[in-house]
């Protein structure tokens, strides 16, 4: 689950970590007071979104009055913020946080999250920080440092002052950037996140070391443990399609093409996008219904799979192990009668009393075709709906 920086920074204050200060609002009125209120000469106006590259985006802006600062949050309250990482919809910035503006001495990064390689949490930072961090990890990786951390120990002292030096930091700011990555360290533990992003870090020509941006996102599998992460959730940010798919624990994921998928088992849903590519065309989702594939379930997943219009043509690929193919070709049938389905339908069923499915699917009278594999099944759908 992703928040929004200014939530990162709240829970980096928590645990005693310096951060600009600042207040978010989502009123153009109420950042003049916030302007007053800060009482430095500039401010940095920043829109919130779950996403990044909002510097290069226009989503964050310096204002040196209090004038400047309600025009700017007028302009970036309710713009349609396009990034690098948002795709070219944009999105709709509805909150803005304003800080006070840092005298920028130089611009570094840090950041903590998984290795998936080494299963353990890595420490990484690099003088190169600031917006084109990814350009540095492309092109000249030398230029980011890492320290791997063992989970059972923890991040030690001797790791974030290696970091800490490797920086080049000036020697009076090294106790500084160690207690910050130790903090750094226990937010990640502490809070069960998959990710701590500090980007940029800087120093300033006042001799201060503060994040400049935090992201943090938590492990949704962790999301139990912490009922104050929920409350910072925002489904304003998240689509609307995956959210409607939560409230009924379906496990959907939108994409970009046309050809909506409904699946048992994530492995499976995988290798059924993957061969639908192979086939020739693109997955519109990723949907695992789970074990039960019953009436409730399926009918469920047509509505969300049909709620996208890039959808041309459903794949319903399905192994009845625990569940039996012909329960689950009456949820289909069953389904198909609840929702009408307007697009061409490929259902392919394997597994126990996969031949009754077939015979019923065949008799339904519903317009469906039955595909005995996986390949059969994803050429089928994709020369129907290239009709
Ligand atoms: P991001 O583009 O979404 O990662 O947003 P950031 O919060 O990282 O801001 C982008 C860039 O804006 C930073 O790399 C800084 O160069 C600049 N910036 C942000 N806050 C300030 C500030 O207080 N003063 C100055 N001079 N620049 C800032
Ligand atoms: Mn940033």
């Amino acid at each position: 689950m992703k928040i929004h920086e200014y939530q990162a920074k709240e829970i980096l204050a928590r645990y005693g970590l310096k951060t600009p200060k600042g207040y978010v609002t989502d009123n153009p009125e109420e950042a003049k007071t916030i302007y007053e209120k800060i009482g430095t000469k500039t401010v940095v106006v920043k829109a919130q979104i779950h996403a990044g590259g909002r510097g290069k985006g226009g989503g964050v802006k310096l204002a040196h009055s209090a004038e400047e600062t309600y025009d700017i949050a007028r302009k970036i309250l309710g713009m349609q913020l396009v990034t690098p990482q948002t795709g070219p919809e944009g999105k709709k910035v509805l909150k803005i946080l304003i800080e006070e503006g840092m005298p920028i001495l130089k611009e570094y990064y840090a950041s903590i999250t998984l290795d998936r390689r080494l299963a353990k949490p890595i420490l990484m930072v690099s003088e190169a920080g600031g917006m084109d961090i990814e350009e540095v990890a492309k092109h000249s990786p030398d230029k980011i440092l890492t320290e791997v951390i063992e989970p059972c120990l923890g991040l030690q002292r001797w790791q974030a002052n290696r970091l800490a030096w490797a920086l080049k930091l000036p020697s009076e700011l090294i106790k500084d950037a160690v207690a910050l990555f130790m903090g750094l360290w226990r937010v990640y533990h502490e809070e069960d996140c998959s990710l701590v992003e500090i980007n940029p870090l800087v120093t300033t020509q006042d001799g201060r070391l503060l994040p400049l941006d935090a992201k943090i996102t938590f492990d949704d599998n962790a999301l139990f443990r912490h009922n104050d992460h929920l409350a910072m959730r925002d489904v304003t940010e998240e689509d609307p399609l995956e959210v409607e798919a939560s409230k009924y624990k379906l496990n959907y994921v939108r994409l970009n093409g046309n050809v909506g998928c409904m699946v048992n088992g994530a492995g499976l849903a995988m290798a059924t996008m993957d061969i639908i590519k192979h086939a020739g065309a693109f997955p519109a989702n990723f949907l695992d219904v789970g074990g039960g594939a019953n009436v409730e379930t399926v009918t469920n997943g047509f509505r969300i799979i049909l709620s996208d219009p890039n959808v041309k043509g459903i794949f319903v690929n399905i192994f009845g192990g625990i569940v039996r193919c012909d329960r689950i070709a009456g949820g289909i049938i069953q389904a198909a009668k609840n929702v009408s389905i307007k697009v061409p339908l490929v259902v392919r069923l394997a597994g126990t009393n996969a031949e009754e499915a077939r015979q019923m699917l065949l008799k339904s009278g519903i317009s469906l075709e039955v595909a005995e594999n996986l390949r059969e099944g994803a050429q089928k759908i994709v020369k129907l709906i290239q009709k």
